[in-house]
């Protein structure tokens, strides 16, 4: 609405924050690589936010979407994006579509992408969103997501954007050899983990303090 009534200026306008939101907020907290920083540029967040939010769509936080979820604050999508380590050619599962915007920066960096939500309606209307934005490479899945998506693994790339008490094992089973998994882990305080799978195991680190909605149960 805003942007009908203001037309174009508008949008310069947003696309020129978007642009201090990348130097300001996530360049400056030491995430280099340019795909992760393009794709930051090209996915409008404010597409993604509900319209009361829409003039603080590149505010250095996490904004509230429907169900009592949250889209995440843009430099922690940014810092899990480059955390995956994705170069182009990766098939990625992404656990906790919400918005669907962490979904279409994963796109943007991977052949292809697997999303898993546990409401059927942030689901559809991720999907909606990203259909009408052009994603043809994103595929939706209403469920839980500890389980992940069994019949379409292994990934290269896991990335789940609400906090588990522990690296669900259906998510380790699923990642290919090397493959990388992201993912907030604890109840209270969270740190979110790196954890590539080698021939021993996952060989796991902490990369920074979290605080992501916690992954819910189906039915709870
Ligand atoms: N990636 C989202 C942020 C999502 S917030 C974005 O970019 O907007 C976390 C999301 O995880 C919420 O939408 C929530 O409904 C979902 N979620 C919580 N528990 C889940 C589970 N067990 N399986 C799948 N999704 C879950």
């Amino acid at each position: 609405m805003i942007q009908k009534l203001l037309g174009q200026k508008y949008g310069d306008y947003l696309a020129f924050i978007r642009r201090q939101m990348i130097k300001d907020q996530i360049e400056s907290r030491g995430v280099k690589d340019p795909r992760v920083l393009a794709a930051m540029d090209k996915v409008c967040r404010h597409c993604f936010v509900t319209e009361d939010m829409l003039s603080r769509s590149y505010e250095d936080y996490p904004l509230p979407l429907a169900r009592g979820q949250t889209i995440s604050q843009p430099y922690i999508v940014a810092l899990m994006s480059e955390l995956a380590g994705l170069a182009g050619g990766e098939r990625v599962l992404e656990i906790g579509t919400g918005s669907g915007y962490q979904a279409a920066v994963l796109a943007e960096l991977a052949a292809e992408v697997d999303t898993v939500e546990l409401f059927a309606d942030l689901s559809a209307a991720a999907q909606a969103r990203l259909a009408k934005l052009g994603y043809a490479n994103i595929n939706f899945r209403t469920g839980d997501g500890a389980a992940g998506w069994p019949e379409r693994a292994p990934y290269d790339a896991i990335v789940v954007t609400c906090a588990a008490p522990a690296i669900p094992e259906a998510l380790a089973a699923q990642l290919k050899p090397g493959g990388r998994l992201v993912i907030p882990v604890g109840t209270g305080a969270q740190e979110l983990r790196l954890a590539i799978k080698t021939p021993e195991g996952l060989k796991e680190r902490a990369v920074a303090g979290v605080s992501f909605v916690p992954m819910l149960r189906e039915g709870a």
